[in-house]
């Protein structure tokens, strides 16, 4: 069951053969066609049942006027579908009317149609407009003609029960599908939008070599943190980074493998900094860890031991293995502290520690 109406939305959901042709429009009629096609099917069914013999040949022809539709929904002639679903919908509520009275609620399907009308693309407005005055016009004829005359047929209670529910229903069935058409188009568009700005924010703050938050991204996370930390009281350690003797790397083993070296490290910085705050690529080999929530003496100790790992990594970069260390200045970020004065002073310490040797941590 489930497969078979599976296959049926795929069938409705067809996409046009034409690339001027708007496939919406296309869905749509073909969603208005099957309802329609439903409903006939049962007023063809209420005829025999109550022995209207003579009439029942009209449904059948407003059916097969209705699959022809269908069919140019396939073939490129939605426009011509279009209108055949208009003058069948319209026809239909006429002749019903003179047949059944008013009270059947043919009527309703008026509102299926304007909806229609309106919700069609590449259709201008003033064609819309033109088609809805139609719309009213007919409608408006259909009243008069009930109020004036006499039905055909004198209906009774259950008679006018069961066409009040089979027009309600098809009406109800026509708009909400038109409704779910339009909405999810517009629904489409948006998680796109979205997905597209998620994808453009990572972009902009992410450094394309290392995945780590590039330098723009690390001073809107400082500022942020800081303003956070003002308020909460708790403590942020600033610590600069910066690989030793990296020309080398390069100049001896060339600058992919440099990039290796750059992308392994900063895979060890993520899970060393995941959940203390944040690893930022600064500039070309030089990182900065904004380290949140413990205080300089804790933040050094942590860096101390992210320092002897890197002592000890191997890096595979192509054929090789490769060695490097890495030199760190740590501050501890004070309230007064500006973020220009916060890095000035990490990376002073770090520069005493190339200058003391390197392949330390300086306090
Ligand atoms: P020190 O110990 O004093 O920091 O010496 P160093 O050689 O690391 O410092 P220096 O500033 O002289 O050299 C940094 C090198 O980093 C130079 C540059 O080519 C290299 N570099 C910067 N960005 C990248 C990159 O994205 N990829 C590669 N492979 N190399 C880079
Ligand atoms: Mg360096
Ligand atoms: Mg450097």
């Amino acid at each position: 069951m489930w497969e078979w109406a599976k296959q049926f939305a795929a069938f409705i959901n067809k996409d046009v053969a034409n690339p001027n042709e708007s496939k919406k429009n296309a869905v749509m009629t073909r969603c208005i066609c099957s309802v329609m096609m439903l409903y006939i099917i049962g007023q063809f069914i209420f005829m025999l049942y109550y022995g209207y013999y003579s009439y029942a040949a009209f449904p059948v022809g407003i059916l097969i006027i209705y699959a022809a539709a269908l069919c140019l929904t396939y073939s490129s002639r939605t426009l011509i579908a279009r209108y055949l679903v208009i003058l069948m919908v319209l026809g239909w509520c006429f002749v019903s009317t003179d047949l059944y009275g008013w009270n059947m609620g043919a009527q309703y399907a008026y509102c299926t149609v304007l909806v229609y009308i309106f919700n069609g693309t590449h259709i201008s407005v003033r064609r819309k407009l033109g088609d809805a005055l139609i719309l009213m016009a007919v409608g408006f004829l259909t009243f008069m003609m009930a109020m004036t005359g006499t039905s055909v047929f004198l209906m009774s209670r259950m008679q006018t029960v069961i066409q009040e529910f089979m027009n309600m229903v098809s009406t109800m069935g026509s708009l909400a599908l038109i409704t779910v058409i339009f909405s999810q188009d517009t629904l489409d568009t948006e998680r796109k939008l979205m997905d597209y700005n998620r994808e453009m924010t990572y972009q902009a703050e992410t450094d394309a070599l290392t995945g780590l938050m590039n330098r723009r991204a690390g001073e809107k996370y400082f500022e942020e943190i800081r303003r956070r930390s003002m308020r909460e009281r708790f403590f942020i350690n600033v610590v600069m980074g910066d690989i030793d003797f990296f020309k080398r790397v390069n100049d001896t083993y060339g600058h992919d493998a440099g990039d290796e070296v750059l992308r392994a490290l900063s895979s060890r910085f993520k899970r060393f900094i995941d959940g203390k705050g944040a690893a930022v690529r600064w500039g070309g080999e030089e990182f900065l860890f904004i380290m949140v929530g413990m205080n300089g003496d804790e933040a050094c100790i942590d860096v101390i031991d992210l320092c002897h790992e890197i002592e000890k990594m191997t890096i595979p970069a192509g054929e090789r293995e490769l060695h490097v260390t890495m030199t760190f200045g740590v501050e501890e970020v004070g309230m007064d502290q500006s973020m220009e004065d916060v890095l000035e002073s990490a990376d002073r310490k770090l520069y005493m520690g190339k200058a003391r040797g390197r392949n330390q941590v300086v306090m």
